[in-house]
């Protein structure tokens, strides 16, 4: 079956709950009723609920920066996949390189939420990819195969069902220096490969990835011609509706 484009749009620490609504209207405005790639934006936790509320019967899904690994309890600050649940998200993100590279989260932490989101029914976006030193040295195989097989180690044939993963090459988040189209697809297909041999080829032939790293109208039409590239997170050209939709129109 060929797999169906996803484009996310992560706002990370940015706009206000006004511009939030705005922004989440343009979008469904733009999209329309079906489009012809699924399209998700995924605000700061705090305009989840006013979010999901501008998109309620729209063809619009909504997804949260981040989860925690448990249902309830002494955890300040955090936020359960449940809770995320009830508000209305069907997705959660989980090992963005900023969580990785700024917060210091570390691969078991990562395995840790791709359980507790999917045990409850989330989707999840797992983000993955080198930093410029790695890069550099050439170790980018290195690094798919140990956050991929980190982040995914237990997981069902079901729960694979409902992941996807994101290649982000650290380099490219938020430079302006977008992979090319052949880099690009030769890492997916290096980390589709490796998906294989960890887990089948029925998982990863079925498993979409999305490329992400300063993705713009511009350039997306290239990656998203390429056979591994199945649509694209995208961080900065999420911000305004205008240049958002025309990512999506790229994929349909
Ligand atoms: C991101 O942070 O997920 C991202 C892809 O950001 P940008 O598009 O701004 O590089």
């Amino acid at each position: 079956m060929p797999r169906r484009k996803l484009v996310a749009g992560n706002w990370k620490m940015n706009t206000t709950r006004a511009e939030a609504v705005a922004l989440a209207q343009g979008v469904a405005a733009g999209v329309g009723a079906s489009p012809k790639c699924d399209v998700a934006v995924i605000p700061p936790f705090v305009w989840l609920d006013p979010v999901a509320a501008a998109l309620k019967g729209t063809a619009v899904q909504l997804g949260a920066q981040d989860v925690y690994t448990e249902p309830k309890g002494a955890f300040t600050g955090e936020i359960s996949p449940a809770m995320l649940l009830e508000v209305g998200c069907q997705y959660a993100l989980v090992g963005h390189s900023e969580r990785r590279h700024v917060i210091g989260e570390t691969d078991a932490a990562t395995n840790h939420k791709v359980h507790a989101a999917l045990e409850a029914g989330l989707h999840v976006i797992l983000c993955i990819g080198e930093t410029l030193a790695e890069r550099e040295r050439n170790l980018q195989e290195r690094v798919f195969q140990r956050q991929v097989y980190a982040a995914c180690a237990g997981l069902t044939d079901e729960q694979f069902g409902r992941l996807t993963l994101a290649y982000e090459p650290v380099w490219a988040i938020g430079t302006g220096k977008v992979a090319t189209p052949e880099l690009a697809q030769e890492a997916h297909k290096n980390i589709r490969a490796r998906m294989a041999l960890l887990y089948g080829d029925n998982i990863a032939g079925a498993l979409p990835i999305l490329y992400g790293g300063s993705l713009t109208g511009d350039s997306a039409p290239g990656l998203f011609a390429q056979p591994d590239i199945d649509g694209g997170l995208v961080g900065g050209a999420s911000l305004k509706a205008d240049s958002f939709l025309k990512i999506v129109a790229a994929a349909g």
